[in-house]
């Protein structure tokens, strides 16, 4: 598909040197109104002026995540996935170290379990319940943010000696705006000052209905230290995972999300959260614009399985490039369709950072403009103080019976805000006898050739909030060029009244 730069332009409702022109500002070169544009330009083109152009980038309908079933209950029940938040201190992390020894799974090889973003615990019932395991907020955040809901329940935790403090409450907030429901977990009862209670009544105050009051969130009282309460917590857990009934297809292409990316010896390694579908060692898989073809599976304890389903946390080996956290994952029926999705992906994003740099040019335009308007006001307000008239082409002339002496500048300083700062401010000074006129004003360090202009057309440089190179001083004291050296506007300002004043004896 092609369209020409003129038809473009009718079709945008622009006139068509104005488009032309602002072509150019875009970055074009030597654009005319025949010019013709591919179809994918002129989309990228008409998204500047606000247009939602369709285009068909040929996505591939087999890389999205599967549709919800019609009835869902006839798919098999799988693991909860739980997130444990809570105040610092409240013990997280012991309860989670207290959860992952009394795995099943860990107890069989030995009970090494690292640490690779979640583990799953498999109780004597043979039900599994998988907990996220990386304590704490951020986590659960930076997942939320990238529209991942992968936790099904949050516990909160709350230290019987402890109460009600500013993250319970934070946790509170995060779990209720992502809808998810919560068990309170009062921990360390084992403590003499534990005031189980107590903890009851604030969290009540903060609007949490617990069961004990005839509402219907359960609360469980644990010691991660003594393991009190640890059976309970895990019950309710698989209570309220029925009650959610938490359902997912095992078969078809597989999805998740990537919780954690790291480099291991063995390789790029990252871990999944199987969803739905089933992962197998030699399947093709796609997170963000990565793709692997999965050499190995292994679980928390480092063991290689077959196959990881829905629910499970497993290390994914065979990553080309390391994927990011939080990314999506969906497996590829086949190598060509992992490539093909990863391409398309790429130039979604290529795509993205054409529309930035789009926007970028536009704004610098557009401070330009602000710039030049500043400047025009700048030199309106000079030339009415001057008592200058405005002549017909924009600009200003004298008044016949007045001659202005001038005194010359050259401003250099830091950044460009402050050497425009100081030459306004310096454009400011005077009255209609003498005035400051900025000669040159750049950002930067003096140069040898700001000083030769400076000595011979009588200017003094200033030098705003910059260091001077001993050898410029020394060149600007054989030149007899003055440096005014200032990183104070007000301090600046004074010295150039006394310059004036000097140049002019009677002003004050
Ligand atoms: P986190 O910041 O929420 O992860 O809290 P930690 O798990 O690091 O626990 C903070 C402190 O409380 C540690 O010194 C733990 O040993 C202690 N602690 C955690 N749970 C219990 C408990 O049930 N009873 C007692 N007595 N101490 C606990």
């Amino acid at each position: 598909e092609f369209i020409s730069v003129a038809n473009l332009a009718i079709a945008l409702g622009l006139k068509i040197d104005v488009f032309v022109s602002q072509l150019e500002e875009l970055g074009f070169e030597d654009v005319g109104k025949d010019n013709i544009l591919t179809g994918e330009t002129a989309a990228l083109v008409a998204q500047e002026y606000g247009f939602e152009p369709k285009v068909d980038m040929g996505e591939d309908e087999d890389l999205r995540p599967a549709p919800v079933p019609e009835d869902p209950t006839s798919l098999p029940l799988r693991p909860p996935v739980v997130t444990i938040m809570g105040h610092v201190d409240h013990g997280k992390t012991t309860l989670l170290d207290y959860l992952r020894k009394s795995s099943i799974v860990s107890q069989e090889h030995g009970g090494i379990t690292q640490h690779i973003g979640a583990f799953s615990v498999q109780l004597s019932s043979g039900q599994q319940i998988t907990f996220l395991d990386t304590p704490g907020h951020a986590a659960f955040l930076s997942m939320r943010q990238r529209g991942a809901n992968v936790t099904d329940m949050v516990i909160l935790v709350v230290a019987a000696d402890d109460s009600v403090m500013p993250q319970t409450l934070e946790a509170l907030k995060h779990a209720r705006a992502a809808r998810v429901p919560f068990i309170v977990a009062i921990n360390k009862i084992d403590r003499p000052e534990a005031n189980i209670n107590h903890v009851k009544s604030d969290l009540a105050k903060h609007g949490v209905e617990l069961e004990d009051f005839g509402g219907d969130v359960q609360v469980v009282c644990v010691s991660g230290k003594t393991g009190q309460g640890m059976e309970d917590l895990e019950e309710n857990i698989l209570l309220l995972a029925e009650m959610l009934d938490i359902r997912a297809d095992p078969g078809g292409m597989a999805e998740g999300w990537v919780l954690e990316s790291t480099i291991k010896p063995i390789g790029r390694v990252a871990t999944v959260l199987v969803k739905r579908g089933t992962l197998r060692p030699g399947d093709y898989v796609v997170a963000g614009r990565v793709q692997a073809k999965i050499r190995s599976l292994r679980n928390e304890a480092g063991v290689e399985i077959d196959e990881a389903g829905p629910g499970m946390p497993v290390e994914v080996l065979g990553w080309k490039e390391p994927p990011e956290a939080g990314d999506m994952v969906l497996q590829a029926p086949d190598e060509g369709r992992a490539k093909a999705a990863v391409r398309y992906r790429q130039e979604l994003k290529e795509r993205g950072d054409v529309i930035g740099q789009m926007e970028q040019i536009e704004k610098d335009r557009r401070e330009r403009e602000r710039e030049r308007e500043l400047e025009k006001e700048a030199l309106k307000s000079i030339a009415e103080a001057a008592n200058l008239r405005p002549n017909r082409r924009g600009g200003y002339r004298m008044s016949p019976e007045i001659k202005i002496q001038q005194v010359p500048f050259i401003v250099k300083g830091d950044v460009h805000g402050s050497v425009e700062a100081v030459s306004i401010a310096l454009m400011e000074q005077g009255n209609n006898e003498i005035r400051a006129k900025v000669l040159v004003s750049a950002p930067g360090h003096i140069t040898e050739s700001d000083v030769e202009l400076a000595a011979t057309t009588g200017s003094a440089i200033i030098n705003f909030n910059n260091p001077v190179p001993p050898q410029i001083k020394r060149l600007a004291q054989d030149a007899k060029v003055k440096i005014l050296e200032h990183n104070v506007i007000y301090h600046l300002i004074e010295e150039v009244r006394e310059q004036l004043a000097e140049a002019l004896p009677m002003v004050v």
